[in-house]
């Protein structure tokens, strides 16, 4: 079973004239274990595909599945828990609360679903030191550089036992060096049987992946990129 199945999707937003087709017949799978990442220029459809696989959006057609469990037929409430469950998010803007401390950041989740404080804080310690943040658990967001705040996030996305990850251009307001640690700490979740699907506009962090998907006018347009089709898609963003 994929950790992610898209098959034939489209996603309309609103109605008549204003009509956007943000995604039309969008099909792409992950296996558990694989890193993929998916380019295009802006407005190709890129997160509204990441959107609809972590559940925060609904396809106006087609099937969305996470660990074979069709969204569609999901209610909100069923969606939320999923999400929490299944699915880690990291943004591009990092996305913490900012009057909490790393470790509550990362514990939250963890208590939204009943776990008691006590055992939360343990495992979201846990999850800080995998990404090396053990020392700053009870630092706030606003005395952490950009790396260990996006760091403080992936922690939040891997608590858990989460199937699939989801990062929307994660590294894009992080330095060269500090976007290479994220990548790698993405391909060591990825080693370790989560799928990722990652949005990048960085030739180089693309190169992590198992595979690139590029995304043109809200459709995959091909698989197997070399680097100069990389390039020409992405001047023309
Ligand atoms: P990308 O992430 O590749 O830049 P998006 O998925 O954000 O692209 O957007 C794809 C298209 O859908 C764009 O034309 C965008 O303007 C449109 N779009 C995205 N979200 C909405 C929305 N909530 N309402 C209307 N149009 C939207
Ligand atoms: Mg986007």
């Amino acid at each position: 079973m994929s950790a992610l199945e898209v098959v034939d999707v489209d996603r309309i937003h609103g109605r008549g004239n204003s009509a956007v087709h943000a995604l039309r017949g969008m099909s792409i799978q992950v296996e558990r274990g694989e890193l993929v990442a998916v380019m295009g220029p802006s407005g190709s459809g890129k997160s509204t595909l990441l959107n609809l696989a972590g559940g925060l959006d609904r396809a106006t057609a087609g099937s969305v599945r996470v660990d074979g469990v069709e969204l569609g037929e999901l209610s909100p409430k069923e969606l939320a828990k999923l999400r929490r469950h299944r699915v880690g998010y990291v943004f591009q803007d990092f996305n913490l609360m900012p009057s909490l401390t790393a470790a509550e950041n990362v514990a939250l989740p963890l208590e939204f679903d009943g776990l008691r404080p006590r055992d939360a804080r343990r495992v979201a310690e846990e999850a800080l030191a995998e990404v090396s943040l053990r020392d700053l658990a009870d630092r706030l967001p606003e005395d952490m550089s950009g790396g260990q705040q996006q760091r403080v996030a992936i922690a939040r996305a891997i608590v858990g036992d989460r199937t699939l990850i989801l990062a929307d251009e994660p590294t894009g307001a992080l330095d060269s060096e500090t976007g290479e640690q994220v990548m790698r700490l993405l391909r060591e979740r990825c080693a370790r049987g989560v799928a990722a699907l990652l949005v990048t506009h960085d030739a180089g962090h693309a190169a992590w992946a198992d595979r690139i998907v590029f995304l043109r006018d809200g459709a995959a347009v091909d698989d197997t990129g070399t680097r100069p089709r990389v390039e020409s898609l992405l001047t023309e963003a």
